[in-house]
């Protein structure tokens, strides 16, 4: 399909300062939760990256509300698009192909970036790669750290999803080694979080709860790792039974009149997530022989769960690659930095009708 391209309105003039024009530039468009996230990525470099976030409206629920998120994904993507080209010093006109997340996320979310996006590639008349938000999430690395070592186990842990992946090529070849089988770990932060009587999303207030506690005042239980478990659940996570562990433990302690070492509980309940994390991301590593281990989400943000993943890389062996908390989170850098990775080794683009998959399997890293 083929089409007249458009300048916008809304955007500013072409600024060919940013770089040489040597490799080509891609905008990436997210929208598979509560972040809409549009960037500019040339080559391995992001030149610019805007994410409107409406966690904000979801706090009184509790979780994120799909329709909450969809009307927000309408009502924030014109902007963030022309604030992303501002940013970046660069008009629409200027790109050489659209990058948007095709998969997994929310189905009405999803819709409103996978429209956006394939409407954007036919009035430019650019190529459109819709891509895979998990793989994606891995790809956020490249923009920090250069190009990512191949294999690489991934660790990806946030509101949406708990996985441990085998990147053996980031454009093309990513094999899931476990999942969560129950609760992802941010929604386990966030549940906890809102039986201590912590604000949503609440990741951030248990760490900080946390910094005051004991990690090893309750032995909170580490989901999956009894060696029964370990046989059919190697690499999976389960956050469920820990969340329940939590409550019981607090409703004893009220039931008995005594109070809630809030403190306590938040640091045990933050080291039990980051100590069953990281242990099935290492002993992934040391399975698969792979000496690099990369992990990205939201919960990346947790400290204890950096220092952790840090010291036993170390003790094993293995370099860790983390990126810029801001890169850890949802966003359209990400998206455009695997659309990146998918020109630059001159794979074929999406058709213009690619489904929102909301269900996409991480095999498929790209939407055919
Ligand atoms: P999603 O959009 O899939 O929910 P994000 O990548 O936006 O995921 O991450 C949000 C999640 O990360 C929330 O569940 C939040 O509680 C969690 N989170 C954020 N900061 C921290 C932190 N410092 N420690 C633990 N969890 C965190
Ligand atoms: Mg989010």
């Amino acid at each position: 399909m083929s089409a007249t391209p458009r300048s916008s309105p809304l955007v500013p003039r072409s600024d060919t300062s940013r770089g040489p024009r040597t490799e080509p530039l891609i905008l990436g468009v997210e929208s598979s939760c509560d972040e809409t996230g549009v960037a500019f990525v040339r080559g391995n470099t992001l030149l610019g990256d805007v994410v409107a976030s409406s966690v904000e409206q979801h706090a009184r629920f509790g979780g994120v509300v799909p329709e909450v998120a969809s009307r927000a994904h309408l009502e924030e993507l014109i902007p963030t698009i022309t604030r992303a080209c501002q940013e970046a010093g660069h008009r629409l006109a200027d790109i050489d192909a659209v990058a948007v997340t095709s998969g997994p996320g929310l189905a009405g979310a999803l819709m409103v970036g996978v429209a956006s996006a394939k409407a954007l590639a036919w009035s430019l008349d650019k190529p459109l790669y819709g891509v895979n938000h998990l793989a994606a999430h891995v790809c956020a690395d490249v923009l920090d750290h250069g190009p990512l070592p191949e294999p690489t186990v991934a660790l990806l842990v946030s509101g949406g999803h708990t996985n441990l992946l085998l990147v053996r090529d980031i454009a093309s070849d990513v094999v899931e080694l476990g999942s969560t089988i129950d609760d992802a770990a941010g929604e386990a932060f966030d549940k906890v979080a809102r039986v201590l009587g912590l604000p949503y999303p609440g990741g951030p207030h248990i760490e900080r709860a946390a910094a005051d506690g004991d990690a090893s005042a309750i032995p909170f239980p580490r989901g999956l790792t009894s060696r029964k478990d370990l046989e059919r659940h190697r690499f999976d996570y389960s956050f469920s039974g820990l969340k329940t562990a939590v409550v019981r433990w607090v409703q004893e302690r009220e039931a008995a009149g005594e109070p809630v070492p809030v403190a306590d509980v938040a640091a045990s309940f933050n080291e039990a997530v980051a100590d069953v994390l990281t242990r099935k991301a290492i002993d992934a590593c040391e399975e698969y022989g792979v000496h690099d281990l990369q992990i990205g989400g939201g919960v990346t943000a947790n400290s204890r769960l950096r220092a952790m993943a840090q010291e036993r890389c170390a003790a094993a062996g293995i370099s860790l690659r983390v990126p810029r908390v801001r890169l850890c989170t949802d966003n359209g850098a990400m998206v455009a930095a695997l659309g990146s990775q998918m020109v630059q080794r001159g794979l074929a683009p999406s058709s213009l009708d690619l489904p929102a998959d909301s269900s996409m399997p991480v095999s498929q890293v790209k939407a055919e």
